[in-house]
């Protein structure tokens, strides 16, 4: 522990560096710390909502329906960690309308999401929004916030870190800053573009959302006051990309969750 004390001024100012410009934020642990902290994670989370999780073998159809979304964004070839990280998929079955994703990308819809979403560009969109978060590493931001600077370290650097239980809990509720968030939003319009969808999918969450007159706070909303803003961000990337239509795949989507309805 003493080295890591020494070595935590050193650390704070590396993971306070940031150029200010999107993708350039340094982070001084390795992706594999993203990888190990992701696995007891996912593990730990699965344990805790074990009886509200949909079985992958019993509801075959709506599992492979989620992961061929998921290939599409992928084979876009413009993720870095598409193969480091596990991009693994759980529904829970609770009408929460939420959506996260772990550091090392173990993904997590609630089925109060699924039904609440009317089309699969929505879907992909949220999805994409998801997977940014561990693309980009945003947890590491995140957690330091969350639990300071000294757990962090420990969690990223101790493989025996024994208090993970705790951290996985406070995951599912992670707090991502404001920064994050829009570059989480940036993302998943610059990913689904190269798709067949409409890329501002995730867009029409955040429209239907607002309509809702702001019941409910999704990790999406957490730490953005302003819906309203971050459609219109997600616009104006949307124009600077050729403002392409794509496809919402609306009887697609209502489909494949008829499952769930
Ligand atoms: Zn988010």
């Amino acid at each position: 522990m003493k080295s890591l004390n020494k070595a935590l001024p050193i650390l704070v100012s590396l993971i306070l560096l940031s150029c200010g410009g999107l993708t350039k934020k340094f982070n001084v642990f390795p992706v594999e710390s993203d990888v190990r902290l992701g696995l007891q994670v996912s593990q730990s989370i699965d344990s805790q909502y074990e009886s509200i999780l949909l079985d992958s073998s019993r509801n075959v159809d709506l599992y492979r329906y989620l992961y061929s979304i998921r290939d599409s964004i992928l084979k876009n070839n413009q993720l870095k960690h598409a193969n480091d990280f596990a991009w693994r998929i759980r529904i829970i079955d609770d009408s929460t309308l939420n959506a996260f994703c772990t550091p090392g990308g173990y993904i997590y819809f609630y089925t109060g999401i699924l039904r609440f979403l009317e089309s699969e560009d929505e879907l992909a969109g949220v999805m994409g929004h998801e997977m940014a978060h561990a693309e980009l590493r945003h947890s590491t931001d995140a957690l330091t916030r969350q639990y300071g600077i000294q757990i962090l370290t420990a969690i990223m650097v101790d493989s025996q870190y024994n208090d993970l239980a705790n951290i996985a809990s406070g995951l599912t509720q992670l707090k991502y800053g404001r920064n994050d968030e829009s570059e989480s939003d940036e993302f998943s319009v610059r990913w689904l573009y190269n798709t067949s969808y409409n890329a501002i999918g995730a867009a029409g969450f955040f429209k239907k959302i607002n309509a809702l007159g702001g019941s409910g706070t999704p990790e999406f909303l957490s730490t953005h006051p302003d819906p309203g803003k971050r459609i219109e961000n997600m616009e104006k990337i949307w124009k600077e990309l050729g403002g392409k239509t794509g496809n919402t795949y609306k009887d697609r989507y209502l489909l494949n969750t008829r499952y769930i309805r």
